[in-house]
């Protein structure tokens, strides 16, 4: 997803736009005093999952079963600090950790544990009847 950086905040596209917008309708367009984007993939690697800083109220809001809101998820990749992040809110249960899961499920290996195979080569190349 495309984000804009304003006020030290990554925010989604269309938050960005918004409080872009918001401010150009205010001021001069000589200002630099408005969100700077849209940037690739999120704003980039980061130690956690990112969401929009417009929270409750982003225009792509996130909302639970039981209402809570959150801003919109920005699709960032994460560092290796960031997988683990992930992997102990999974490991502590909420809703949020379930949404991460689903999101890094291929990033983080995240679900995969049950199937550890290692090659059985030596297992193989045993007599049959030693069993
Ligand atoms: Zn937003």
């Amino acid at each position: 997803m495309n984000v804009y950086i304003y006020a030290s905040n990554i925010w989604c596209e269309e938050c960005g736009k918004a409080i872009h917008e918001r401010i150009m309708s205010k001021m001069a367009f000589n200002s630099d005093d408005f969100p700077k984007g849209p940037y690739p993939d999120g704003g980039g690697e980061s130690d956690s999952p990112q969401h929009c800083a417009a929270g409750p109220d982003c225009l792509n809001a996130i909302e639970f079963d039981d209402g809570v809101k959150i801003g919109a998820w920005l699709e960032n990749k994460l560092t290796e600090k960031g997988i683990k992040y992930v992997n102990n809110a999974i490991t502590k249960g909420s809703e949020i950790s379930e949404m991460w899961a689903d999101y890094y499920r291929d990033y983080c290996n995240i679900n995969k544990e049950g199937k550890n195979e290692e090659t059985t080569t030596k297992e193989n190349t045993r007599p049959l009847d030693s069993q």
